[in-house]
């Protein structure tokens, strides 16, 4: 069986914007041809008991919301792991997957003995150091062989591998458990194009997901991970620890808010001033010339420092995809840069929305050729929208700038523009 899975989502109870309703997920997952969706927060108490009383066990490690729906949901929270990095404190955030309720218990046991204030959604596990990091990992791989441990968004300044008192190796932060973590997740920020220049991330499986605040069409499934096996718990799991992952969809990384080198015209000293960089092109001591302080590097330059760190230097022309993935815009926002709309839940954009992912869900339709796409929606959707689903699948469209110092580029369909070189002060 095919399935198509966003495997890490938030609850109301994790901060942030937007809330979670099962009818919104109910409504709109199945136009996006997503099959399974992570449960978010799973640990927070009060949104624990709200899943165990709102969804039906399926009996195979699954959960559903009604009967016969076409969506399951996975038992899955984010936590975050903070230990001493040398004199600094990093903060990381990790995804866990869990195959039942008691599993669920036996955590939660380890936390109170580790005295985890388990009152918000993403609850901190407060470490000494990285040796207790892995024992934590382990304890709770012990508790139960089905949880799994997931790196979250490992390029984001919240994952491993981010900007915030780095370290250059799954191991200077998760201990000896890094051996045992064979799935990573690559988050809004990075793909499997820029992971593959991390020689450590060589044969690990590469996992997609939205980690959504809300069941909106333009967040939650906006990236996603597709496996062909049963719909049950354990073959899901067995499918992403041994990388037989059919494909992802990924936003491109240039969308991402961390992907160049910079710093952003709201920082204090820069009076509305910016600057960013691609790799190798900031200045060599990496500082701002504008205020000084060091530049936020991107991810980009973050993944080749980590190839030259980790002794296997490569190169931008290096980077190869060993499982096939999609870059992908949220077709609203596609319908709505294409019939010049500004928002894209207006009733226009929905209709259109609708009329086309009754012919193809959004998922699939970013796996189809042009010339499917063009003879699948032909009368489906207006020329200009069909022309834009294409540019989008051909690659042809850019942000501008690219992300950079937590700031959004902006979508351009239409034609590609290579970021690499860019090198922009003003
Ligand atoms: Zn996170
Ligand atoms: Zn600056």
């Amino acid at each position: 069986m095919h399935l198509a899975m966003d495997l890490h989502s938030h609850s109301g109870y994790a901060g942030g914007v937007g809330s979670m309703s099962f009818e919104d997920i109910e409504r709109n997952m199945p136009c996006k041809g997503i099959s399974v969706v992570g449960t978010g927060d799973c640990l927070h108490p009060l949104w624990r008991k709200t899943l165990e009383n709102t969804l039906r066990d399926c009996g195979t490690g699954l959960y559903e919301y009604r009967e016969g729906s076409p969506l399951s949901y996975l038992l899955q929270t984010e936590i975050i792991f903070t230990a001493d990095i040398g004199a600094r404190r990093k903060g990381v955030h990790v995804v866990l997957f869990f195959p039942s309720f008691e599993a669920i218990d036996a955590v939660t046991d380890l936390f109170s003995r580790w005295g985890v204030k388990n009152t918000v959604g993403r609850p901190f596990v407060t470490c000494a150091d990285p040796q207790e990091v892995g024992e934590r990992i382990a304890a709770m791989y012990a508790a139960d062989d089905g949880i799994e441990v997931v790196p979250a968004h490992v390029m984001t300044p919240e994952g491993v591998f981010g900007s915030k008192a780095p370290v250059d190796t799954l191991s200077g932060f998760f201990g000896e458990a890094a051996e045992r973590m064979p799935i990573i997740e690559t988050g809004l920020s990075a793909d499997p194009l820029v992971l593959s220049l991390v020689p450590e991330l060589d044969g690990r499986t590469f996992i997609s997901n939205s980690d959504a605040h809300s069941a909106a069409l333009h967040r939650m499934g906006r990236e996603f991970t597709s496996v062909t096996c049963p719909r049950s718990y354990d073959a899901i799991l067995s499918a992403l620890r041994h990388n037989r992952v059919d494909a992802t969809g990924e936003f491109h990384p240039s969308e991402g808010r961390y992907f160049l080198t910079g710093h952003r015209a709201s920082r204090a000293g820069h009076d509305g001033r910016s600057c960013v960089y691609g790799p190798g092109r900031a200045p060599s001591d990496r500082r701002c010339p504008i205020c000084g302080k060091q530049l936020t590097i991107g991810v980009l330059e973050r993944a080749l420092d980590l190839s030259r760190i980790q002794g296997d230097e490569r190169a931008m022309e290096d980077m190869r995809a060993v499982t096939p993935f999609y870059h992908m815009v949220p077709l609203v926002e596609v319908i709505a840069r294409a019939r010049g709309i500004a928002s894209c839940s207006s009733a226009k954009v929905l209709l259109a929305y609708h009329a086309i992912t009754s012919v193809v869900p959004e998922c699939a339709l970013w796996g189809l050729s042009s010339g499917r796409i063009a003879s699948r929606l032909a009368g489906v959707a207006d020329e200009n929208v069909v022309r834009a689903i294409i540019d989008v699948r051909e690659g042809r469209f850019s942000f501008e700038p690219p992300g950079y110092d937590g700031e959004y580029g902006e979508l351009s369909i239409g034609d590609a523009r290579d970021c690499r070189d860019i090198c922009i002060c003003h």
